[in-house]
């Protein structure tokens, strides 16, 4: 005999365990929850993501390890919880506050290479702060900081001949670097507008651009 069929018949809807069930499968495939339950479910599973990637990264990553280690030889240790995954507008990958903080945004990495870059965009911007008497509201020096940035973290894919002790700037990687520095600048509040921003990434071009610190130091 069919074990079930003596079970007294019962409405799914009122049994718990089907209640659980449900639930359950509707995590996975994201049906029949309400769109708030979704949002929090996606949210948590991003932050769980992130975070597991910040490990990582914080452990094996080349870049990462390096500029953790430069920062903490020029006196700005950066520890691991300082180092925050949070839901940020979609707009933005990372940001750095001058107080020794690092935001990634946890939504925003489709893996874990992308979040690499950000991080480490993020550290040569820590590393800037700390070295130098960064004003983040003097438009040339944010510009050298993200000329800095985008150039050395990969952003626009160089680490690999830089590791190789080949510093070979391509006219397409110098053109990457170049529009998204001038993209960060025009965000900056004390930008006026699209030429200012690109007044001030072609005013300190050549010496912030062949500033590689402190990547240069160890070859
Ligand atoms: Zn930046």
């Amino acid at each position: 005999m069919d074990p079930a069929s003596s079970e007294p018949p019962v409405d799914p809807s009122e049994s718990r365990s089907f209640q659980r069930w449900l639930h359950k499968a509707a995590q996975v495939s994201g049906i029949g929850l309400t769109a708030d339950e979704r949002d929090r479910d996606r949210v948590e599973v991003q932050h769980r993501r992130c975070e597991q990637w910040k490990t990582e990264l914080l452990n094996y990553s080349p870049s990462v390890v390096f500029m953790l280690k430069h920062l903490k030889l020029s006196g700005c240790p950066v520890p691991s919880s300082n180092i925050v995954c949070a839901p940020c507008d979609l707009t933005r990958s990372g940001g750095f506050h001058p107080a020794g903080a690092i935001v990634l945004c946890q939504g925003h990495f489709g893996d874990k290479k992308h979040m690499e870059d950000t991080l480490t965009h993020e550290l040569v911007h820590m590393y800037d702060h700390c070295k130098f008497n960064v004003d983040w509201k003097n438009l040339r020096h944010h510009a050298c900081s993200e000329i800095r940035a985008n150039s050395l973290s990969g952003d626009c894919r160089y680490m690999r001949e830089l590791g190789r002790g080949f510093v070979s700037f391509s006219k397409q990687h110098q053109a990457c670097v170049r529009r998204r520095a001038i993209l960060s600048v025009r965000a900056n509040p004390m930008c006026p507008d699209e030429a200012a921003a690109e007044r001030a990434v072609n005013e300190v071009w050549e010496s912030c651009f062949g500033d590689t610190r402190p990547f240069d130091e160890i070859y």
